[in-house]
């Protein structure tokens, strides 16, 4: 029997969306750039992606880029919002929270090589951003802040609004990277309280969709340099033909999201409150991270008492369970989290790290295969076995 519990890491496709991508993977594949009728009829269903996908994220379909993923969306906002700020304005900061994931954190610091100034906004120890620090660092020289709506490694929800509040006063841009959150919460630009959010980014695998699809939603008056040259498809802002099967598949998973949103929510916060109350019997010791309300329902991170969160990983799976010792981008480094250390936990405790993530397939028989199999596999871990 196989349990998978790493939707955070990537969610099994959903079928009507696959339905859904179906036509462009096979017999409407031609280029939506190329003027013959083959092209026109890929060029509508680019089109009709784009509106649904905008209503959904709550701007004009002039405003969604169809990128290559979270990664590519998060890309664009960080270098070219600030790049292009930068250049009209000579503002050249930037802020980033310190729990911030590798596509915000790794081209910030590629600003930095172009001689920009990076701030780091710390975290409390649930992972929500110190807004008086954030208030601090705001000033009249920030091109950009970049501040994820909900944290990969641990689940917790950021006051969106409040930071919105204070970059709309500072004058700076805000990205928010929606990957984690949108299957969870609205991420709307049109929503109150997010009129200071100019860009958000969202994937579609974490959605149900493919793989290697997502988009960055970018308001019409934000500037934005291109990161790609070339042909100036996505109206100059993103250079590369178009994958419409992945424009497509992205937007019926941001439709399949919000249409399953809030029963989703209500099963998956029941199936979490299930396995946080079984896990004491469990693995007494055991202590959960992240905000304890303010947090996805779909997320349960744990630290455990004294035993590696990769080793008690390999024994779950051995007993066909998957799970992630944190992120799954940072789980083949031997390092510590950076989310745990800027909550404030040690390296060694943020070692003992375990990530559970459920999605529209996990059921309660999964979370009791967990909770029966959890005991064994810590035991073993603590035996240095592996
Ligand atoms: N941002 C966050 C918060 C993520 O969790 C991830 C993926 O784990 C990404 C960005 C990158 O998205 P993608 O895998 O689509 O490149």
């Amino acid at each position: 029997m196989s349990v998978y519990l790493d939707h955070a890491a990537t969610s099994p496709p959903r079928r009507e969306v696959l339905e859904a991508a179906w036509p462009y993977l096979t017999s409407v594949t031609a280029n939506p750039s190329s003027v013959h009728s083959a092209g026109r009829a890929a060029r509508t269903a680019l089109d009709d992606a784009r509106e649904r996908a905008a209503a959904v994220l709550g701007v004009r379909g002039g405003e969604v880029v169809f990128t290559g993923g979270g990664t590519e969306a998060d890309n664009l906002a960080v270098l070219g919002i600030a790049r292009a700020v930068a250049a009209t304005t000579g503002r050249r900061r930037v802020v980033v929270s310190a729990v911030e994931h590798s596509a915000v954190l790794e081209p910030a610091l590629a600003l930095v090589a172009e001689g920009f100034a990076l701030d780091v906004v710390g975290v409390d120890e649930h992972g929500t951003v110190d807004l008086d620090h954030l208030a601090a660092l705001l000033g009249p020289g920030t091109a950009l802040c970049a501040v994820m709506h909900a944290n990969n490694e641990v689940g917790t929800v950021q006051p969106v609004e409040a930071i919105a509040e204070l970059c709309r006063s500072a004058g700076a841009v805000l990205h928010v990277d929606a990957v984690q959150s949108a299957r969870h919460l609205p991420v709307r630009l049109d929503a109150p309280g997010w009129e200071g959010v100019g860009s958000l980014a969202v994937s579609g695998h974490k959605l149900g969709g493919m793989r290697g699809a997502g988009a960055l939603a970018v308001r019409g008056c934000v500037p934005l340099a291109p990161t790609t040259h070339g042909g100036g498809q996505e109206r100059g802002r993103r250079s590369g033909t178009v994958d419409v099967a992945g424009a497509v598949s992205t937007a019926a998973a941001l439709a399949l999201a919000e249409a399953e949103r809030e029963s989703e929510h209500a099963r998956l916060g029941a199936l979490r409150e299930h396995l946080v109350a079984g896990l004491a019997a469990a693995v007494p010791g055991a202590r959960t991270t992240g905000h304890p309300t303010e947090r996805l329902p779909g997320h349960v991170s744990l630290v455990l008492p004294g035993v590696a969160g990769h080793v008690v990983l390999e024994e779950l799976d051995l007993h066909g369970i998957a799970c992630s010792s944190g992120s799954a981008c940072s789980a083949e480094s031997e390092d510590a989290s950076h989310v745990l250390t800027a909550m404030g936990l040690s390296h060694d405790e943020a070692r003992t790290a375990l990530r559970i993530s459920t999605g529209p397939q996990t059921t309660a028989a999964d979370v009791e295969t967990l909770l029966a199999a959890l005991p064994g596999a810590v035991a073993a871990a603590s035996l240095g076995r592996s």
